[in-house]
């Protein structure tokens, strides 16, 4: 199919088969590995675009699913697309809106057409099904959008995860066929298979039999334990072609995306660095700290003595501290700016020890650290 990106591998780490590449896109270039801000609401949550962009975003992710309710997908095609609504320039990628819906639970209805569902705001009754999927992120017109795909819930049993990866089969051949801007939308499909290696195998098989610019690797990290993303993640990149994007939807922690970079994934996305900061919860070189404990009110170091962030060069833990405490806005921006630029960076770092031959010393000398922060995970409550 004629697409609308274009894919160029720069380098390839021959000990991991991480690479180093970029995706050229109608709204510019991302070099990969890259770290996607989210953008749920058109926006990046206490940030404003002056900021990502200091942040060195090179593109953003949006939903589908919360645009849909709110302004709405026939709003945004009036003002011109998501891009000139929101005067954000550069790429962006929207997700379908499968992953949301699947989240509701008690509020939602699948079936072979599609998903009935209620706003969890207003309780108004709606329906999703893959063709008003392609609709709506037609309308709204993002550079990247993903297929409408059932990703169920983790522990799954085997019948079930089979039946939502059967499902997201047929519904990829809908999004397929009604995709309607395939001249300046790429259509990214979705390897479904929860945690079984044979399903991961199969869906992966299917979805990469339709020729589209990009794949990616969805329903991981909703739910289980750090070991069991690695063995999928680990299992299903190299059954991606290495020749287009791959995208491992929803990651994910520091450690999370060394590890996905070292699988051969190019692109990733999670909503927590904006998320915990919001109630202080910063990343380190030494793990993640809360800023609202008591023994930074005299701390006048920077969050992280190794970041280049604005926050950093700018502005003390204690300063920060007491943001948080007085419950200023600025204390949210601050944080969130920090974490945003902490993924991106480490992203680039490992772009460069890619580019520059020495990835596999880059990732076990940084390996040991992080492991040991996640480990830790549980215990820094946000
Ligand atoms: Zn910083």
């Amino acid at each position: 199919m004629s697409t609308s990106i274009t894919f160029e591998r720069e380098a390839v780490c021959p000990w991991s088969g991480a690479r180093a590449a970029s995706i050229a896109t109608p709204h510019g270039t991302v070099r990969t590995p890259a770290f996607m801000p989210v953008a749920t609401n058109a926006s990046l949550r206490s940030m404003n675009f002056t900021d990502v962009i200091e942040c060195g975003a090179e593109i953003i992710l949006s939903n589908a699913y919360h645009l849909y309710l709110r302004p709405g997908h026939e709003l945004i095609a009036s003002a011109g697309g998501l891009h000139k609504f929101m005067s954000w320039k550069m790429p962006i990628l929207t997700d379908s809106g499968g992953f949301q819906v699947f989240s509701l639970d008690e509020f939602r209805r699948i079936t072979d057409d599609g998903v009935h569902f209620r706003d969890h705001r207003s309780g108004r009754a709606h329906f999703i099904s893959p063709a008003i999927s392609m609709e709506i992120q037609n309308a709204i017109g993002a550079d990247i959008i993903m297929a409408f795909d059932e990703c169920v819930k983790n522990p799954a049993t085997y019948g079930e995860a089979e039946v939502a990866m059967k499902r997201t089969h047929r519904w990829l051949e809908i999004c397929e066929a009604t995709h309607s801007r395939k001249n300046d939308q790429a259509l990214f499909g979705i390897i479904q298979g929860s945690m079984f290696e044979d399903l991961r195998r199969r869906s992966a098989e299917v979805v990469t039999s339709f020729d589209l610019p990009g794949y990616a690797i969805g329903g991981v990290a909703v739910g289980e334990a750090r070991s069991e993303i690695e063995r999928i993640v680990k299992f299903a990149t190299p059954l991606m072609p290495e020749q287009k994007p791959r995208y491992l939807m929803g990651i994910g922690t520091p450690w999370d995306i060394l590890y996905a970079i070292r699988c051969g994934i190019d692109m990733f996305d999670c909503v927590a660095p904006t998320m915990i900061a919001r109630h202080g919860s910063v990343f380190t070189s030494k793990g993640r700290i809360s800023i609202r404990k008591s023994s930074f009110r005299t701390d006048f170091g920077p969050i992280d003595e190794t970041c280049d962030c604005f926050t950093c060069k700018f502005h003390s833990r204690a300063y920060l501290h007491h943001l948080t405490k007085a419950q200023e806005y600025a204390g949210a921006t601050l944080a969130a700016i920090h974490n945003v630029r902490y993924l991106i960076r480490e992203a680039n770092n490992a772009r460069q020890a890619i580019l520059d031959g020495n990835f596999r010393e880059y990732f076990e000398r940084l390996a040991p650290i992080l492991i040991q922060q996640n480990e830790d995970r549980a215990l820094l409550q946000h």
